[in-house]
């Protein structure tokens, strides 16, 4: 990610002004000056949920809280995170901030919600977190990113495996990303619907093609298509991934050449 000039040097300072006993919260500009950079790494996507953000309705999250822990009551919060990068993911106020869908009775939002996948493994002062074992799902992790579907029939999200870790991981951050709200669910499972039925014609057209070389060029544009709908800067493209790996066939190796592309 390119950062504004000086960004380095700036939050070097408000770091050692924070480990000194200063509020995190006063250095909110620093971390928000690499918005418009985050942004643009996600081709303009939350991290979280996937779906488009308007430019003002986003936030820059901390991974791990800043502040406060909600399931550690005695924790100051990730205070010497506050300003490294690796802890800042770019979120959208459904999945940053609590809200409740009155009309459809789900609610969710992050805050300063943290929970691990045993509590004893808390760290609680500066010192390396790789043996946290994080529950919530992780934008910067590939292998997280990969547990996450939806269903074909209704974009409800779900896990992408039966392992029972991995299910528990997914049902938290479902919860707390509010990753089941209905207009959610809606958009992508309107993606879903074109996602499948592009699919239905590949799979149709690269039958034909088999035995008529003149219907190739009709085949490698609906299967552009579904490249476009899958890779990183289409919306949900996560759980679109999901569901072109459940339609892989013995006779039709392009699906998963498209999942290698
Ligand atoms: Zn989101």
């Amino acid at each position: 990610m390119r950062m504004p000039d000086g960004w380095l040097a700036r939050s070097a300072v408000a770091a050692a002004q924070i480990a000194g006993g200063a509020a995190p919260d006063d250095y909110g500009d620093i971390w928000r000056e690499l918005k418009p950079a985050m942004l643009q790494l996600s081709h303009f996507k939350c991290w979280y949920c996937e779906s488009p953000v308007d430019r003002n309705d986003n936030a820059v999250d901390h991974y791990r809280p800043k502040n406060r822990v909600f399931e550690a009551l005695n924790h100051t919060g990730y205070r010497w995170l506050a300003l490294d990068k690796s802890n800042f993911r770019l979120a959208c106020t459904f999945c940053n901030s609590k809200r409740i869908d009155v009309e459809f009775g789900t609610a969710g939002g992050k805050a300063d919600k943290f929970p691990l996948l045993d509590e004893a493994r808390r760290v609680y002062q500066q010192a390396s977190i790789d043996n946290e074992g994080p529950k919530l799902l992780d934008p910067c992790v590939i292998e997280d990113c990969e547990l996450l579907g939806c269903q074909q029939e209704n974009g409800k999200p779900c896990c992408a495996t039966e392992v029972q870790l991995d299910l528990s991981r997914v049902n938290a951050s479902i919860e707390i990303f509010h990753l089941d709200r209905d207009a959610t669910c809606v958009r992508r499972h309107g993606i879903a619907v074109s996602l499948i039925a592009d699919i239905m014609e590949a799979k149709n057209l690269f039958d034909i093609s088999q035995v008529d070389e003149t219907r190739k060029p009709g085949f490698k544009k609906v299967a552009k298509r579904i490249h476009t709908t899958i890779s990183r800067e289409a919306p949900y493209s996560g759980e679109m991934r999901y569901l072109l790996r459940g339609q892989r066939a013995e006779n039709h190796p392009w699906i998963q050449q498209l999942l290698e592309a």
